[in-house]
């Protein structure tokens, strides 16, 4: 291969967390150019400069990965253009809600550079009435390039941290695969790829609307076992959406790979979803509020996905199938008792 050039678009904490891994490797191994790119939405810290300055000043992004040093050759710039410029492998990383006018901006001509790839770490969905798009699809479609996904129980923090886990990446081809495997694998972060990229977008997309249903069964004060039930029914459900629409998937995504259930489990015991979804029923504050009080800055991705799978399913009138899923609409968004949460499953 060429000289490959690699681009991070997104700076929240699984994008710096990503950013990261990939500067350490582009500097220690062949076949990377030095310096990776990170896109930063530029701010005015207040008496420090701005967001970008105070990046490649302190090598920290004390926002959203505090007190974890970012590698030297890890640059963080605020024009999206400038970032990609000359990158021939570009990770997407922001939150699904904000990716649209990211890709309208990335798809003026000239922007990218010819024979560029992406992959795409978000966790979510597109969707336009009775149609749904996984990213790596939209990606591919409005950019003209060849995408990846990269999905697995990588709960930021600890990832950043250096604590062992594995991730999955679903890619089109085998140079992707090889490619993609050497920008993130590392001895504490494991990479494994599979033929499977609309399966590994899909389930760390439905896999937050699980956790939401694991942070209510949190918020109800109930044990173990009522939590692992819920984890099994809605790994069910992930698969049997994922067989119905996308029945070119494979059911093993979810089922053996770090993708599917690993990253299903650390989320409902250890991600935002879930911590959110406690604190709604406890306190009884709309998400929006949570999210601004509890996440400093981050971006909770399951309660619009809860919203925009029960919309598609509404669309397709096949809400009945999917008990789970709709009762974390219901919940969320239409007051429904938490506790007609188990009704029918
Ligand atoms: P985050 O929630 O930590 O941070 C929010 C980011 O969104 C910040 O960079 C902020 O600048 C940016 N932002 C806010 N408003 C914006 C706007 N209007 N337009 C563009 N950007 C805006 O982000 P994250 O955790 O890096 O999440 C990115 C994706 O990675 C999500 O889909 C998430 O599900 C996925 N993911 C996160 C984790 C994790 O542990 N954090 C792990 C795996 C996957
Ligand atoms: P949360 O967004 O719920 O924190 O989940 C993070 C994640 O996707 C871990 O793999």
């Amino acid at each position: 291969y060429p000289i490959q050039k690699i681009a991070v678009v997104g700076s929240g904490s699984w994008g710096t967390a990503l950013a990261r891994i990939a500067a350490l490797n582009a500097a220690e191994k062949k076949g990377f150019h030095h310096e990776v790119r990170m896109w930063v939405r530029e701010r005015e810290i207040p008496g420090q400069g701005r967001l970008t300055e105070v990046i490649n000043s302190t090598h920290e992004n004390h926002r959203y990965l505090p007190e974890v040093p970012l590698p030297h050759n890890l640059v963080a710039v605020s024009g999206l253009t400038e970032v990609v410029k000359n990158a021939t492998l570009i990770v997407l990383v922001v939150p699904h809600q904000f990716l649209i006018p990211v890709l309208d901006e990335l798809s003026k001509p000239g922007v990218l550079t010819p024979g560029a790839r992406a992959i795409s770490a978000i966790k979510g969905v597109e969707v336009a009435g009775d149609e749904i798009y996984t990213f790596p699809w939209l990606i591919e479609k409005k950019l003209g390039i060849p995408c990846s996904a990269l999905g697995g129980a990588n709960i930021a923090m600890e990832v950043a941290q250096s604590e062992f886990c594995e991730t999955t990446i679903g890619v089109p081809s085998p140079d992707d695969a090889a490619l993609w495997h050497a920008v993130f694998d590392s001895p504490m972060f494991r990479v494994h790829p599979i033929e499977d990229v609309a399966g590994v977008s899909l389930s760390g997309a439905l896999k937050n609307v699980v956790a939401l249903a694991a942070g209510f069964v949190d918020g109800m004060g109930y044990g173990g076992n009522t939590k692992a039930a819920i984890l099994r029914i809605g790994l069910l459900e992930m698969a049997a959406f994922t067989k119905e629409f996308f029945p070119a998937s494979s059911s093993l995504t979810f089922s053996h790979h770090s993708a599917g259930v690993a990253d299903l489990i650390t989320t409902s015991f250890g991600g935002r979803n879930r911590k959110c979804a406690e604190a709604f029923i406890k306190t009884g504050k709309s998400f929006a509020q949570l999210e601004n009080e509890l996440l400093k800055g981050q971006k909770l991705q399951g309660v619009v996905t809860a919203e925009e799978i029960y919309k598609f399913l509404q669309a397709r009138r096949r809400t009945d199938g999917y008990p789970l899923f709709t009762k974390v609409y219901k919940i969320s968004f239409e007051s429904m008792d938490a506790k007609r949460l188990f009704d029918d499953l």
